[in-house]
């Protein structure tokens, strides 16, 4: 659907066409129109379906009536992390550039004053995590009566982080009168209840669910050896055939792996950088900047790390591990092929992961087609240029290289994102849950075997 055909104001649709939208995606489709009639929308939505957009642009036209006064924010945006809400000012000033509009960002880790003087003087728009919102609100810098529009992004990933009693506390303290957007990429009951208590009415607007992908996505499994070697060498061989990688993303399942592979990657030549847990958030943001900028190739990645970080237009996905949680799957490969774009999704598998290869195909409802069933014979092996010597074919290998032993789970509950701030232990029921998606469980030691699923090593790997 074209955006003109919205309701959209005219200063909205030009922004609109210099970011360079042509067609509306199915949120914007489906919620934009009620947003501009005032109604309460329930998206459920996740992550690439442009759901930013899908409030921003009916707020910005709202928003072309009226001004703001001193310390009385008109709308206010609450995120779960401090990067989403970074992220969503950056859409601000792209979709907002005919607007001359005061965008105040309340998150942790920077120092309150410029952030209440911006609110002194009076902002239209807040874009806050709810612990430094309300945090602002209890010092008396902020008056939450004149908020006309309320919108809850990511309502499931507040409840991951035990940010619901804090989301209820907000809720409460807003003008009843008030308009809201709620965004949640799932429902679990928790996030149905706080739906219908502080919904009016609201208009369900429904898109993919994390159990599809997308149809632009082209999936391929690869056949890799569990060796932790020679693992690395079929991804070495995988990304030398992908000759049109723009921009790649990595995954794997453990932080230690992250570091291994970007280490390995860069010593045979790729362009190559992590993110992961053990990083500050400076850093992390110096690296997605980079990756964002070209001038990284290779964003090396695990789940964790890499959760609701929005990174447009990612030509290639690389599954160095299967995810252990079929979710991430959808999660990981949805980073590539967004907004209808063209997107390959590419997962290496060892005879060992087939049973989390399983459970994927399970939850996406499809078969996923191999690569040639393994790689094309004609690619020839490079020689490994790290400290310890190359493996022999199979039983050499097999006898003399110990196991990795990057098994360990990644560990890193935590990525850039604010604390829950008087709930600092989610609400029971829920840890086990937490833990299970971000922590990988224990896998058992890598069997000094180098199979693959039919036990041969692939022609392009053996060595002369
Ligand atoms: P989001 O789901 O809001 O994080 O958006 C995902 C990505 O899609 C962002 O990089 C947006 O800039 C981009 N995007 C959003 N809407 C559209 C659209 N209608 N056409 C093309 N790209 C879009």
């Amino acid at each position: 659907m074209s955006f003109s055909e919205l309701g959209l104001s005219p200063k909205v649709l030009e922004a609109v066409s210099a970011a360079g939208y042509t067609t509306a995606t199915a949120i914007q489709a489906g919620a934009i129109p009620h947003a501009l009639q005032r109604k309460d929308v329930l998206g459920l939505a996740q992550t690439g379906s442009g759901k930013t957009a899908a409030f921003v642009l009916p707020m910005l036209s709202m928003l072309e009536k009226g001004r703001a006064r001193a310390r009385m924010p008109r709308t206010l945006i609450l995120e779960p992390t401090r990067e989403l809400a970074a992220q969503v000012e950056e859409s601000f000033a792209t979709l907002g550039k005919n607007h001359n509009l005061s965008v105040a960002l309340l998150i942790g880790g920077v120092s309150f004053d410029p952030q209440a003087a911006k609110i002194d003087r009076g902002a239209d728009v807040v874009i806050a995590t709810p612990g430094r919102l309300l945090d602002h609100f209890e010092r008396g810098r902020l008056l939450m009566t004149g908020i006309e529009m309320l919108v809850i992004d990511e309502a499931d990933r507040m409840l991951d982080m035990g940010f619901i009693p804090d989301i209820e506390r907000i809720c409460k303290l807003l003008p009843f009168t008030r308009q809201t957007m709620f965004f949640s990429a799932t429902m679990p009951p928790e996030i149905q209840r706080i739906t219908e208590q502080f919904l009016h009415n609201p208009v369900r607007v429904e898109t993919a669910k994390r159990s599809s992908t997308a149809e632009t996505i082209t999936q391929m499994l690869v056949k890799t050896p569990h060796d932790a070697k020679l693992k690395r060498e079929t991804l070495r061989q995988l990304l030398r055939t992908q000759t049109n990688v723009k921009n790649g993303i990595v995954f794997a399942n453990r932080k230690t792996t992250v570091a291994l592979l970007e280490k390995s990657l860069k010593t045979h030549g790729f362009n190559a950088g992590a993110l992961h847990g053990d990083m500050d958030q400076s850093a992390r943001l110096k690296m997605l900047n980079a990756f964002r900028a070209n001038e990284v190739t290779y964003l090396i990645a695990s789940d964790v790390a890499a959760r609701g970080l929005d990174i447009p237009e990612v030509s290639h996905v690389f599954n160095f591990d299967v995810p252990i949680h079929a979710e991430d799957y959808v999660h990981r490969i949805g980073r590539t092929g967004r907004a209808g774009r063209e997107g390959q999704a590419f997962t290496m598998v060892t005879k060992e992961e087939t049973k989390y290869l399983k459970a994927i195909e399970g939850l996406i409802k499809k078969e996923i087609p191999w690569f040639d069933n393994g790689l094309p014979a004609h690619i020839e092996p490079v020689q490994e240029a790290e400290a310890t010597p190359a493996p022999k074919p199979r039983r050499a290998a097999a006898r003399k290289e110990k196991p990795q032993r990057d098994l360990q789970p990644e560990g890193e509950s935590k990525p850039i994102t604010e604390k829950p701030r008087r709930s600092a232990e989610p609400p029971a029921g829920r840890s086990h849950d937490r833990g299970s998606r971000d922590t990988p469980p224990m896998l058992p030691d890598a069997p000094n075997d180098n199979s693959f699923h039919d036990g041969n090593m692939p022609a392009f790997l053996m060595r002369k």
